[in-house]
């Protein structure tokens, strides 16, 4: 990494990004009515990702990787910040900093799922 990345600061990650992977790194979850919440914990339940928020919530979402959450984690979607979840700017500004690439980027896993045909 030469020092103009590092001054950049972007983060990338791939487009095709396991869900649970994806939440358990960004600690943000968009709910269904478009507000964006903090994560305490969130783990994987069979073909489920179930997610905890700051606000005492608890979610349930399918864990794919062209669901409806990782849509809108991928491209920001988001009407409001949970004003319960005190989800702090440093953290925002990280989110608005992340691209996602189809074919650069991290996995945020160590090896490469085989794809699928
Ligand atoms: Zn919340």
């Amino acid at each position: 990494m030469n020092l103009l990345d590092r001054a950049v600061k972007k983060v990338y990650y791939r487009k095709q990004i396991p869900l649970f992977r994806l939440v358990e790194k960004m600690k943000l979850w968009p709910s269904r009515r478009g507000i964006l919440h903090g994560v305490i914990a969130c783990e994987e339940k069979g073909s489920y990702v179930r997610v905890m928020t700051h606000c005492d919530r608890e979610m349930f979402m399918r864990a794919s990787k062209n669901g409806r959450a990782s849509r809108w984690l991928r491209n920001k979607w988001f009407f409001k910040v949970c004003e319960e979840c005190r989800i702090p700017e440093w953290k925002l500004q990280k989110y608005s900093s992340t691209l996602f690439k189809r074919r650069w980027g991290s996995f945020l896993i160590n090896q490469e799922e085989p794809r699928k045909p």
